[in-house]
């Protein structure tokens, strides 16, 4: 039984609904949608056809849109690519008519007041880097420290704290105005630099709203890592950008420490970019890619992320069968016995005894023992915002954690937290009637049998952001 869930993004190579519905069935448990290239039109296009294939395949996964952000841009380099040379100077100015090889225009118009000469630069994924070495009012002068061919309109890397742009941009805020209307169960909040800038998206609290993902892609968000997660409902370590703000040597430990931040927490937490690269057109992963997959399994990541694998790759679904095996398998060799002291350096000691969060803190640990030890079929979590089944699988219970919700947003948004299996259950007074209706259907489904234990989990007003009641049930 897979427990991390997998994120993967749609585009050209998956825009067809067959194409879709296998991604679906191969284990997509979510559906991202990058806005960065493409009209509104185009994009509600895709999230209708997204929806009908889950209907279709009876799986409602979730649907993530992903903002552009602030994203600097060249403007457009020939057809065909233009070759830029080691050791060649270079300027850099304010424009978006066109880029050659001696002069690269991007769209921000304060580029020669804003870098300071030493800055390095970067164009695309960071295959090719510039350096500033002079600049007069409008011009930068930059030489070409490692070239390569830039192609039609690539990103412009500068420092983040360089730029004056912020987060969320107007466009950004159209586009969550047009998804939010349609129900789209998260949004990922691009270039975020604190908690301010997530407030900045003016959405109801989920499940009413939207999940709330925060890209960590910025030096600024890693300084203010605390703040941004506790106003953000889940997290993504947005490796592509991450990594050209930082020396890529830094890289490996950032994720381990964004991620241990997110566990302490409680908050969902995505791994992304580059994982299965080579699959863009390969039928196999590199040895190195399927191991980098398997460690962030290990460092406690909930979902791991495909990007240009299934948007614009040879083979979409087979890139997520392999994710869905690799991911698997390292579920299998996950060290629970040595999570909760991980889980406990990460909380550290600083919080109050009486608090709800310890409260449940201790619960959902407890709920988790206990069923090992009495050979629990599974966890049943009552759950209206996907708060107890969050806290719950923190600790990374072996039996399987079964949420009920009577919110199909809540459930489409448990999607994304690791080991979680949602459904949606009709409206009931109490607790003790959802659990009663969810164990008759379970056991209707030849998932439970009639003597079973389960261990039944819920805030007991099935309300408030707070697990505190525990019980273990023997199925009727
Ligand atoms: C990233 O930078 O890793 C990322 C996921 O963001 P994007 O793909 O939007 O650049």
């Amino acid at each position: 039984m897979r427990r991390t869930k997998i994120v993967a993004t749609v585009g050209p190579a998956s825009s067809d609904p067959d194409v879709l519905r296998s991604m679906i069935g191969a284990g997509l448990d979510v559906a991202r949608i990058g806005l960065a290239h493409g009209t509104l039109d185009d994009h509600l296009a895709m999230y209708w056809r997204l929806r009908d294939a889950a209907e279709a395949t009876g799986s409602d996964i979730g649907i993530l849109i992903d903002l552009p952000g602030p994203k600097v841009r060249c403007a457009r380099f020939a057809d065909g690519g233009t070759a830029l040379a080691d050791g060649q100077a270079i300027t850099v100015v304010a424009g978006t008519d066109a880029s050659d090889s001696t002069r690269i225009e991007i769209d921000y118009e304060s580029v020669a007041s804003d870098v300071m000469v030493g800055d390095q630069l970067a164009i695309g994924d960071g295959n090719i880097t510039l350096m500033v070495e002079g600049k007069s009012d409008a011009v930068v002068d930059a030489r070409i420290i490692h070239g390569g061919l830039a192609q039609g309109r690539p990103g412009f890397q500068i420092p983040s704290e360089r730029l004056r742009l912020s987060t969320p941009t107007a466009e950004d805020l159209e586009f969550v105005d047009a998804f939010v209307d349609v129900g789209v169960d998260m949004i990922a909040v691009s270039f975020v630099r604190s908690a301010h800038d997530m407030r900045g998206i003016r959405t109801q609290p989920a499940p009413a709203g939207p999940l709330l993902v925060a890209k960590i892609e910025t030096r600024a968000a890693v300084e203010n890592l605390d703040g941004i997660i506790e106003t953000s409902d889940a997290v993504m370590v947005a490796r592509g950008d991450l990594g050209l703000d930082f020396p890529i040597a830094e890289l490996p430990h950032l994720q381990k420490h964004i991620i241990g931040q997110c566990v302490a927490r409680s908050r969902p937490v995505i791994t992304a970019t580059q994982m299965l690269e080579s699959m863009v057109h390969s039928t196999i992963p590199t040895r190195a890619e399927a191991t980098d997959v398997a460690n962030a399994v290990f460092d406690g990541t909930s979902a791991v992320m495909l990007s240009g694998e299934t948007a614009i790759g040879d083979d979409p679904v087979n890139a997520i069968e392999t994710m869905a095996r690799i991911t698997e398998r390292a579920d299998e060799e996950f060290d629970r016995d040595s999570w909760i002291q991980v889980i406990q350096r990460h909380v550290g000691d600083d919080h109050d005894a009486g608090s709800a969060s310890v409260r449940t803190d201790a619960l959902s640990l407890a709920a988790c023992e206990i069923a090992e030890k009495i050979g629990a079929k599974a966890i049943l979590c009552l759950t209206r915002t996907g708060f107890t089944a969050q806290s719950i699988t923190r600790f990374r219970p072996e039996v399987q954690v079964l949420a009920f919700t009577p919110d199909s947003r809540t459930a489409r948004q448990l999607r994304l937290s690791w080991g979680t299996t949602p459904t949606q259950n009709l409206e009931h007074p109490t607790s003790r009637e959802v659990a009663e209706q969810a164990m008759t259907d379970l056991r209707e489904r030849n998932e439970l049998m009639s003597g079973d234990l389960v261990v039944v989990v819920s805030g007991q007003s099935l309300l408030t952001r707070s697990t505190d009641t525990l019980r273990v049930v023997t199925v009727p």
